[in-house]
């Protein structure tokens, strides 16, 4: 990257991690893989199994959460387009809750297991301006989908052209300026997740980009996670004698599915289309 992509400054630092390197906007902190997966690498990753330890309860807690947040600018009569919808968990919080919504996914397996379990219209594979009619949805959400593609503009171009004027658009993605980030610095969770993660926001780089796309931006969030005790005690001890004793205290205290908000990681950004 010699200009930023986004406010197209032409100071850009580069960024040494182990794996890779990442090239680095000075001014609105936007940042992407110096070199990006080829087309191959990036089929190979959303396979089958990318999904499976999404459907788990914690994930399912995670989509409530957003889904509440959500509920509280949409109307219960439009139809709600869930981009990236992995297996469902969000699609099934807002149709338990009475909204109209439809998915879509790049992976064939999770749409049709939302499509087969959920009950709940989806669409896979590649997408373009054409897949859903113009100004045909109401809202338009699209969860950590954003840091995976290489088209995002293309992408957020398509959401303006299905969305009705005065659709909203929620998206979250990693804040590579987030508190996590500056603490953690290259052991920082965006960053694990390599070669998945591609492209790295902050919140100034993010408005930057919807706006100028003609979106209007009304709010931009820290937005955490929801974890139970048995998650993190499981996914983050790395040592096992450590892991096995804490787990056994954890559940001879009951604690095991008590449930903890961790303000970190994410940003969420809430935008309209005039
Ligand atoms: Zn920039």
């Amino acid at each position: 990257m010699t200009n930023c992509r986004i406010c197209n400054n032409t100071n850009i630092t580069t960024l040494e991690l182990p794996k890779f390197k990442l090239d680095q906007c000075s001014d609105c902190g936007y940042a992407q893989l110096s070199k990006y997966p080829s087309e191959e690498e990036v089929e190979k990753i959303y396979k089958d199994n990318y999904f499976e330890e999404k459907r788990g309860s914690d994930h399912i807690n995670d989509s409530k959460m957003k889904f509440e947040f959500v509920e509280k600018f949409i109307k219960k009569d439009g139809l709600l387009l869930d981009f990236g919808c992995g297996t469902g968990n969000f699609l099934k919080s807002a149709k338990e809750a009475g909204y109209n919504v439809c998915g879509f996914d790049v992976s064939e397996y999770a749409a049709e297991y939302v499509k087969t379990n959920l009950n709940i219209e989806t669409k896979s594979g590649k997408f373009n301006e054409d897949v859903y009619a113009q100004e045909s949805i109401d809202a338009v959400t699209s969860f950590d989908v954003i840091e995976h593609l290489t088209n995002f503009e293309y992408m957020v171009d398509c959401f303006k052209t299905w969305l009705k004027p005065g659709g909203y658009l929620f998206l979250t993605t990693p804040d590579i300026k987030s508190w996590d980030a500056v603490v953690l610095k290259k052991n920082w969770y965006g960053f694990q997740k390599y070669p998945e993660h591609i492209n790295f926001f902050t919140s100034k780089s993010l408005r930057i980009l919807l706006e100028s796309q003609g979106f209007k931006v009304e709010k931009v969030k820290v937005w955490g996670f929801v974890r139970s005790f048995e998650y993190i005690f499981t996914h983050w001890i790395k040592n096992s004698k450590v892991q096995n004793i804490s787990l056994k205290v954890l559940r001879a205290l009951h604690l095991q599915n008590i449930e903890i908000y961790i303000p970190m990681v994410d940003l969420m950004l809430v935008a309209k289309k005039d």
